[in-house]
């Protein structure tokens, strides 16, 4: 398969959505960012990888970070991880207190903001420095040493994140936060700060589509079941309140975040990340999730 050409292809067909949507400005530093990007890296787990655009170019990883912290969490805690927070598409938005709420301070799933903040203080809980544990995973899993937080990122994040402390408060009423909410959303700040490119996060999840290889990075050890739960929670869970609409349009497990940013895998046969940061109204890239259908409908490799 020419899967050059199928890259090129794809990008010409489309260019005419460009303009398409905005990117993220509820958190003021990700306003800054030029919208008009588009990078696309394609790793086949045989070896051979394919680029477009500004496939090197990094930036805010956001929510992706939440399969990284869950891959850890789960490392530590195993399956009574799963008496905190479930593991069931929540059809709500990343942000939303009303469901958490509803069901009592028990999140629906890792990778809605409730739930990710719960994981972050297991994390806070159980490692002795929490931050350099999470950085250093992340840079022995992408094979890259200079991926790095952006303090200015997570400080822009922090100094508004107003529904996120609401869902730690509720969280921590519930008895579902140990730690302190500033120290969890510190740290969880500074996990969706991480900046990282197409190529760094193509890479990185390369380990989640090797699902039946043994997984080790980092002092993150999972079994080949536990990897295969983490992807079954991005095909359910990882696109917000559109998770249904990736699968049924690209069908692979992935995860979006609101950099722009979405990564996607066809486990045992290849890893695909593609940014660019105009969003949709669920949080989604548009340029992002537009390629991907394409290159899973033009190569026929889906999951499905
Ligand atoms: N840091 C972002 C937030 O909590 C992450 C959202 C996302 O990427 O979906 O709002």
């Amino acid at each position: 398969m020419n899967y050059q050409q199928i890259l090129q292809d794809i990008y010409e067909e489309i260019k005419p959505h460009a303009d398409e949507g905005k990117q993220a400005d509820y958190i003021p530093a990700l306003a800054q960012v030029n919208p008009n990007q588009f990078g696309i890296f394609l790793q086949l787990l045989s070896g051979e990888t394919y680029t477009l655009g500004a496939y090197d170019q990094k930036f805010s990883i956001q929510s992706i970070s939440k399969v990284f912290s869950l891959a850890i969490a789960l490392s530590i805690l195993g399956k009574s991880l799963w008496e905190r927070i479930g593991k069931e598409p929540s059809g709500s938005a990343f942000n939303s207190l009303v469901q958490l709420e509803y069901e009592h301070g028990k999140p629906r799933n890792p990778f809605i903001n409730a739930g990710a903040i719960v994981v972050a203080d297991v994390l806070l809980s159980n490692l002795d420095d929490p931050e350099q544990f999470f950085l250093n995973f992340v840079r022995q899993l992408s094979g890259n040493e200079h991926i790095d937080y952006s303090p200015d990122v997570a400080s822009s994040e922090q100094s508004c994140s107003y529904l996120n402390a609401s869902i730690a408060y509720l969280l921590k009423h519930h008895g579902n936060l140990h730690n302190r909410v500033e120290d969890v959303l510190h740290l969880y700040c500074m996990m969706c700060s991480v900046e990282m490119s197409c190529q760094d996060l193509a890479h990185a999840f390369a380990a989640f589509a090797r699902s039946n290889e043994p997984f080790s990075y980092g002092g993150v050890t999972l079994s080949v079941s536990r990897v295969k739960r983490i992807n079954a929670i991005m095909q359910t869970c990882g696109f917000y309140d559109e998770a249904g609409e990736f699968s049924f349009l690209v069908g692979l497990p992935g995860k979006s975040g609101v950099g722009g940013g979405i990564v996607a895998i066809y486990p045992s046969r290849y890893s695909i990340a593609v940014w660019s940061p105009r969003l949709n109204a669920h949080g989604n890239s548009i340029m992002g999730m537009k390629a991907l259908e394409l290159f899973t409908t033009i190569t026929s490799e889906s999951i499905f």
